[in-house]
């Protein structure tokens, strides 16, 4: 083996998987097509979920301070979803994707893996041991299982023929990063009466550090097909149709045509080779999700893969990424269809729609509606099917980060270990053979109200209450030692 594992594409999934696997002791190779970085940002923002699961690597602080990363508030929809700061700990943020991109290069490099760009996979076999990549340069690379990061359009996708339904894209919508005078006081989504609309984001600054808004247009006037290209007089129409003289474009960096093609693998699985990202679901960039997913996945397969090739892996541990991260996909594009549908995106103006908006504006109202939309689009309602979901409300879901006194979870959770929570010190011997995989904490704070929980190295619960953590221990961590 030339390595234990390849990842094939160092956009977010990638970089946050070669993170984890790094974390495991795993060798890995990072390759991807492009010469360089791209320092155009797709995404601007990062959930509750994803800054949580960053806080879980210490990374969170490091990042935010990287720049001015404001606090946004969520929609759904475009409908604004006001949120309590009960709500989430750790509210949305505005975090341009180049940001996320160059601080886990510059993190990786820190520990010795960069990637290896101007590195096209162009063919790959897999056999009982292992996977054969093939490089368009000519090399060949031999590693344990191989992931494919590698986008919407990915190549390993389609070297396997996987089956990826879904729906084509019907319309289209202008995306553009641009300069504008005057959008600080309007409202991130605007329509007018005849189906145009514009929804508004911060982008962090352009090279020069003048700030980059995202801007996309949509309605009839902009459903073009996706090769035409946008010039800088449909951006100025388009934002003079939605705000008149309100909104100004002072200069425009890039625009692209986006669809709302849907789909997602049906397999994330495929022998030894796994699918994570775009590569593995693509949808509508409503409320931030498409990134945050695809880092999600990351987290979610990269301590899996490093049992397996550290040789701890419970028999049907691997298989579990399918079964947890297929539903939470799933999940995803299903909410975004019925944000499109809800918001209108092609501008129809068809009064059943209006109807069905304005009744579903009205229940945002409602805290628990608001509640319930909030937990589906920070990521924090994701609740894996696993055993014990039955007999306990944490199981399945993210930790609670309980400040225990001398440390709080997450902060327990930086070794990429698990973390069996053991207040009443019962388990120290039950534990004990599975030390090198499992901190067992049983130092807790004087009057700090701790329940027993056993918490993944991805920081879900898998066990929590009175009983015992044996059958969990040995369920998700293997054989003890
Ligand atoms: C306009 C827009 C706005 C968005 N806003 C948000 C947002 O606010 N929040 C959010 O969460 N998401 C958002 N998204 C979605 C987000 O950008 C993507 O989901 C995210 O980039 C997916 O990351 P990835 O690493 O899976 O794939 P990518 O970022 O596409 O990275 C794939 C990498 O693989 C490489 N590659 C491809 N083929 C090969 C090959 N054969 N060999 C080697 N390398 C290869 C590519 O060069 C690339 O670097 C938005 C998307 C768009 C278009």
């Amino acid at each position: 083996m030339d390595t234990d594992v390849l990842i094939v594409g160092a956009g977010p999934t990638g970089l946050t998987l070669a993170n984890e696997l790094l974390l495991a002791g795993v060798s890995t190779v990072l390759a991807d097509r492009l010469p360089q970085r791209s320092d155009l940002s797709r995404a601007g923002g990062v959930q509750p979920r994803t800054l949580e699961a960053l806080d879980q690597r210490g990374l969170l602080e490091p990042l935010l301070a990287t720049g001015e990363h404001p606090v946004g508030n969520g929609h759904f929809a475009g409908i604004p979803l006001p949120l309590g700061s009960d709500e989430h700990p750790l509210p949305w943020r505005s975090v341009p994707q180049v940001v996320i991109e160059g601080f886990f290069e510059e993190h990786l490099a820190a520990h010795g893996l960069r990637a290896r760009r101007n590195h096209e996979l162009a063919g790959l076999a897999q056999d009982g041991d292992g996977v054969t990549a093939a490089f368009a340069d000519g090399t060949v690379l031999r590693c344990r299982y191989l992931v494919a990061a590698d986008g919407a359009h990915s190549t390993v996708r389609s070297l396997l023929g996987a089956a990826f339904p879904g729906q084509a894209g019907t319309s289209t919508v202008v995306a553009a990063d641009a300069r504008l005078d005057g959008a600080d006081a309007v409202l991130s989504h605007t329509w007018n009466e005849d189906g145009h609309w514009a929804a508004l984001f911060p982008l962090g600054t352009d090279p020069q550090g003048r700030p980059l808004r995202r801007l996309v247009l949509g309605g009839p006037d902009h459903s073009l097909p996706r090769e035409v290209p946008v010039t800088e007089e449909e951006v100025r129409r388009g934002l003079d149709t939605v705000f008149g003289t309100r909104v100004r474009l002072l200069g425009l960096r890039y625009a692209r045509r986006i669809t709302n093609a849907s789909r997602q693998v049906a397999e994330y699985r495929h022998g030894r080779v796994f699918l994570a990202g775009d590569a593995a679901h693509v949808h509508l960039p409503l409320g931030a999700q498409g990134m945050n997913t695809g880092m999600q996945d990351a987290f979610n397969l990269g301590w899996k893969l490093g049992a397996a090739v550290q040789g701890w892996a419970p028999k049907d541990l691997l298989d579990t990424y399918h079964a947890e991260r297929h539903p939470a996909g799933a999940a995803v594009l299903r909410n975004v269809r019925a944000q499109s549908l809800l918001m209108d995106w092609a501008g129809t103006r068809d009064p059943e729609v209006l109807a069905a908006r304005e009744i579903f504006t009205d229940l945002t109202g409602l805290p628990e509606v608001r509640h319930r939309l909030a937990g589906l689009m920070s990521g924090m309602a994701v609740r894996y099917p696993m055993p014990g979901t039955e007999d306990h409300p944490l199981v399945g879901r993210p930790a609670p980060d309980l400040d225990l006194g001398p440390a709080r979870v997450h902060e327990l959770l930086r070794s990429g270990h698990g973390v069996l929570l053991d207040p009443a010190g019962a388990f120290a011997r039950t534990a004990a053979p599975w030390s090198d995989r499992v901190e067992r904490v049983d130092r807790v704070g004087q009057g700090v109200a701790a329940e027993p929980m056993l918490v993944r190295p991805d920081g879900y619960v898998c066990w929590a209450g009175a009983g015992d953590p044996v059958p969990a221990l040995g369920h998700w961590f293997g054989e003890p030692r």
